[in-house]
């Protein structure tokens, strides 16, 4: 984000965790098709791909030996499993996007999020929920891709994720869709403006005016 007249720190990482059908998803589509400061990180998984799934758009669908290549070459920023299956986030492409300003977004479950938090200070961690838990089955069996035993193996995730919630920075309620993108924006964008975020407007403000302060002194 621009702040006239002073370099700016890098770009975010901001960690979007929430209840597996709790619309994360689309709410991220819809931020990144309103804002273009954003970039999304494509994960690696062990997971097979599901209809309409795309591999290196939506997942890199790899085979299980080459996910723990990639961990044992430090490839993964963070990793962790789910239900049946390996997750995780390459690092160079965040680091890349971060360099380039860009807000970095990582749709990842808790135990990733918890790696995060422990290891990047100044992450943003979010959590998304549907406005009930009546209304995030509906969901999850409404998305009809998943087999009944997968979604009850999901809502006992959620059970466990939902103990974590105060681990997160924030919490997002997703019940309007639209309004809900303008929120999860503001708030991303208001962190740009911590103290913490601004080191280099910091850096410029006071060599800006060492000058005076040290004729005044002396
Ligand atoms: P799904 O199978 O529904 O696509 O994803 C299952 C869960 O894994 C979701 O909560 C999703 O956010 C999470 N997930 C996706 N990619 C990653 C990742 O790179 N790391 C971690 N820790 N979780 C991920």
């Amino acid at each position: 984000m621009s702040n006239t007249g002073y370099k700016t720190n890098k770009g975010l990482l901001v960690v979007v965790s929430g209840f597996s059908g709790a619309g994360k998803g689309t709410l991220i589509k819809k931020l990144m098709s309103r804002y273009d400061n954003y970039s999304l990180s494509v994960s690696a998984t062990t997971r097979s791909p599901r209809p309409g799934e795309t591999d290196g758009k939506d997942y890199f669908f790899v085979e299980r030996q080459r996910f723990l290549d990639m961990i044992v070459n430090d490839e993964l920023l963070e990793y962790a499993q789910y239900v049946d299956n390996f997750y995780g986030t390459p690092r160079s492409f965040v680091n890349g996007e971060r360099e380039r300003g860009k807000d970095c977004l990582l749709e990842i479950e808790l135990q990733g999020a918890m790696k995060i938090k422990a290891r990047c200070p100044g992450a943003v961690l979010i959590f998304v929920t549907p406005p009930s838990v009546e209304e995030l089955e509906r969901r999850l069996r409404g998305r009809g891709t998943e087999s009944d035993e997968v979604v009850r193996k999901r809502l006992a995730r959620a059970g466990e994720e939902a103990e974590a919630l105060e681990s997160y920075d924030y919490l997002l309620i997703n019940d309007d869709l639209d309004e809900a993108a303008e929120r999860l924006h503001r708030l991303i964008q208001d962190q740009h403006f911590k103290m913490s975020e601004q080191t280099e407007a910091v850096r410029s403000i006071r060599n800006g005016l060492r000058a005076y302060y040290t004729e005044f002194n002396s």
